[in-house]
């Protein structure tokens, strides 16, 4: 008898195929296969077997199995099908996601044997000239670790294959035969980590141990308490030497020291994942996973993806971040498909930030999560003084005012450091003709072109247009064509003319494009000698700076009238984690915020309230206005090549929505509700033309039940041409 099996294809399609299987072939779901599919031929995941054959329809028959093993096993099966459901994304597409890309495009599922270097008596006995002080780094790292290490385990801890061959060659390192599995078993590291504080100590006892199951613990831990080393310690006490853990951190190219401080304790046990890496390097993590070793992986947001047989805790570092969401195509929250995870694996999970979302603090008010506590810094560290500094009649020179110049200069006369926070790159986010009143516009979209001094460009920050700067008015030729607005840049001019004897680093994504450049900026910080660094979110995160001990804030203005309701929360949390890297070692810290509304009931709560009495404040004003977290949310993104076409599209939608029968019943239901639709804020960005409609429902699962069936209608339905849409669960932007 011929046996039926229903496949998932990477395609944006909601919609699986069937084929039929050769005589004597077995697969399970999540099995990889190829299949003809029109003229071509594609990989496939299984994903149903014995299905009912369609009566008088012949067929196609799977090509080959590619392995005779599910490549994606159950538990990570049963995640991507959750999501696909939750967030409306094409299943296919899902699963695909949790494959690295060379298995995607059909690559074997194999560990390739990675050589592992040890150091030799050479090595240790080595004394290389100060040109070489990174290799001679690499020696006294490795001699460190205390094991062999593999090219990957050089590269995170920032090496260079090129340095190990170097060694190499010079018989300094020599190559050993090493199995992967057994090397992550050992213990590897000969660190202990330090006793926790008493503090640390109280919070560290309400975490819950693994036998007890789900439980989700949100750890609310102010800057500089020590929230790492909590994490590091619940690890050691309570995960087993066969067992898998998760530790998600946002944007891990940005903290190497966060990898670096549980390689330490961990050592080759730990797995990286984050778009930093290659595809084969990819593969290695993923596999590893996979075949079960027992690893600790650190990554990004896509890690809560991956194959995991055993995992056993899960942790989310910053889970506040709103880079945990993805931006575009399938838009889902990693934290909050980690939750579901722990959920489905019984496992617990801690979400640990200085500065908690909305929505956690209200599932932890409402009993869902844990509230944990920490609200002391580790050691002699105190939280910084938080100042007002009003800016509305003071004469401002790049953006800074006297009294914040004078303020760093004393820092640095005393050999402190000091942390510039400036909310956008480049030098001036805007050009303006100072005579005719022409500003510089991008003519793909509706936004403004800024000046980036360095480069003599201008470039618009929503598409990749750019121009050559020009030093007069386009329009009329006028010489009075100046820039406007503060950038990093412009700072950075300003603060290195003042501060002459002092190193100004600039740290934005500009100053960051190549590689080990933050390893570099982090080195030259953590010396400890006087420098002002100026700098945008980047800075904002995560990072340990012991002798910042004065933060200026050069604008705080921007999110206070936002038409976004998220727009309060991310200010107040931006402005609190750049608050935090001030006075993180032994010297008190001082942070200066700049700002024409200094009598803004929020940033006066900033100064003086804790974080979460503001965040209650936020909650009582979401609760008022039936935002969410009290009623889920939904926007369906549209864009085409006129505005007309995106508007008379979610139009038709919002139709179509208040046409729907109830289906529910009374007890159920109260109903949709839509706004919109409306021109996003940036309405034409690259040329297309974007709006939007928002849904709101007091039960998520209303929200549910509607749109999966709407976005299966909407994809078999003919669009106009270059209409593209998209569906948007629990929106982070609504702008
Ligand atoms: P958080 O993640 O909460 O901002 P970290 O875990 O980065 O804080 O800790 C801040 C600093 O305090 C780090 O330099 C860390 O090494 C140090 N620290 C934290 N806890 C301890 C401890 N128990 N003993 C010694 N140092 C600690
Ligand atoms: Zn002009
Ligand atoms: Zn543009």
């Amino acid at each position: 008898m011929i046996q039926t099996v229903r496949i998932a294809l990477a395609r944006p399609l909601r919609k699986l195929f069937d084929y039929s299987l050769p005589e004597g072939v077995a697969v399970c779901p999540g099995q990889r296969v190829r299949i003809p599919f029109g003229r071509q031929s594609l990989i496939g995941l299984v994903v149903e077997t014995q299905v009912e054959p369609p009566e008088g329809i012949q067929l196609k028959p799977v090509q080959a199995v590619l392995e005779d093993w599910p490549l994606l096993p159950d538990e990570t099966r049963k995640l991507m099908h959750w999501a696909s459901a939750y967030y409306q994304h094409p299943l296919g597409e899902c699963l695909f996601m949790a494959l690295p890309p060379a298995l995607r495009r059909g690559r074997p599922a194999a560990l390739r044997k990675q050589p592992h270097w040890t150091i030799t008596e050479d090595g240790r006995q080595a004394k290389l000239p100060p040109q070489a002080h990174k290799q001679q780094a690499l020696l006294h790292w490795l001699e460190n670790q205390g094991k062999p290490c593999s090219l990957s385990d050089f590269k995170t801890a920032g090496f260079s294959a090129d340095q190990v061959k170097r060694l190499a060659s010079k018989a300094m390192l020599t190559e050993v035969e090493d199995d992967q599995r057994e090397a992550a078993r050992e213990t590897a590291s000969t660190a202990t980590l330090p006793a926790l504080t008493a503090a640390q100590q109280v919070a560290f006892s309400e975490l819950p141990p693994i036998e007890k199951g789900f439980n989700c613990s949100l750890l609310y831990g102010i800057t500089g308490s020590g929230k790492t080393e909590i994490y590091l310690h619940y690890i050691q006490q309570y995960l087993g030497t066969d067992q898998q853990a998760l530790v998600m951190v946002p944007e891990i190219n940005l903290t190497p020291q966060t990898v670096r401080r549980f390689q330490r304790y961990f050592g080759a046990r730990i797995a990286v994942w984050h778009s930093a890496l290659n595809d084969s390097e990819r593969l290695q993590s993923w596999l590893r996973v996979r075949n079960g070793e027992p690893v600790i992986v650190i990554g990004t947001r896509s890690a809560v993806t991956l194959p995991f047989s055993d995992l056993a805790m899960i942790v989310v570092d910053e889970e506040h971040d709103t880079s945990f969401k993805q931006g575009e195509g399938f838009r889902y929250s990693g934290r909050d498909m980690a939750v579901f995870r722990a959920h489905q694996n019984n496992c617990p999970i801690i979400l640990g930030s200085a500065t908690p979302s909305i929505e956690s603090y209200h599932n932890a008010t409402s009993g869902k999560y844990h509230l944990i506590r920490l609200e002391e810094r580790a050691g002699p560290a105190v939280l910084p003084t938080i100042r007002l500094l009003d800016i509305r009649s003071r004469p401002l020179e790049g953006g800074l005012s006297a009294p914040a110049l004078k303020a760093v200069g004393e820092r640095i006369n005393k050999g402190e450091q000091v942390l510039v926070y400036v909310n956008r790159r480049g030098f001036a986010p805007v050009m303006m003709c100072f005579d005719c009143g022409h500003i510089s516009e991008c003519p793909r979209c509706d936004s403004r072109l800024t000046y980036h001094r360095r480069e003599r460009a201008m470039r618009c920050h929503h598409c990749d247009y750019q121009t050559a700067a020009v030093n007069t008015c386009p329009k009329c030729q006028s010489e009075a064509y100046k820039p406007v607005g503060q950038g990093t840049e412009r700072a950075e001019d300003i603060l290195s003319t003042g501060f002459p004897d002092t190193p100004v680093i600039r740290v934005d994504r500009d100053s960051t494009r190549t590689k080990g450049s933050i390893d570099r900026i982090l080195g030259q910080v953590n010396s400890g000698d006087p420098c002002i660094l100026v700098g945008t979110q980047m800075l904002a995160k995560g990072h340990d700076f012991p002798n910042v001990s004065l933060v200026v804030v050069v604008n705080a203005d921007g999110g206070l009238f936002s038409v976004d309701f998220r727009a309060p929360e991310q200010l107040i949390q931006t402005l609190l984690q750049v608050s935090g890297r001030a006075g993180r070692g032994t010297i008190p810290g001082t942070v200066l915020i700049q700002t024409c509304h200094s009598d803004h009931p929020l940033l006066q709560q900033l100064c003086t309230g804790s974080y979460l009495d503001m965040a209650q404040t936020l909650l009582d004003e979401r609760a008022g206005a039936r935002f969410p977290p009290y009623r889920a949310m939904a926007l369906l993104r549209a864009e085409a090549e006129t505005m007309g076409e995106s508007l008379a599209f979610l139009d038709g939608v919002k139709q179509v929505i208040q046409l729907q029968p109830q289906q529910a019943t009374p007890q159920t239901d109260t109903g949709i509700e839509t706004w919109g639709p409306l021109p996003a804020v940036i309405a034409r960005r690259a040329d297309r033309h974007r709006a939007h409609l928002v849904f709101v429902a007091d039960q998520r699962r209303t929200l549910q039940r509607v749109l999966g069936p709407l976005c299966q209608q909407l994809e078999t339905q003919r669009q106009p041409r270059g209409l593209k849409w998209q569906i948007d669960i629990d929106p982070l932007e609504t702008g």
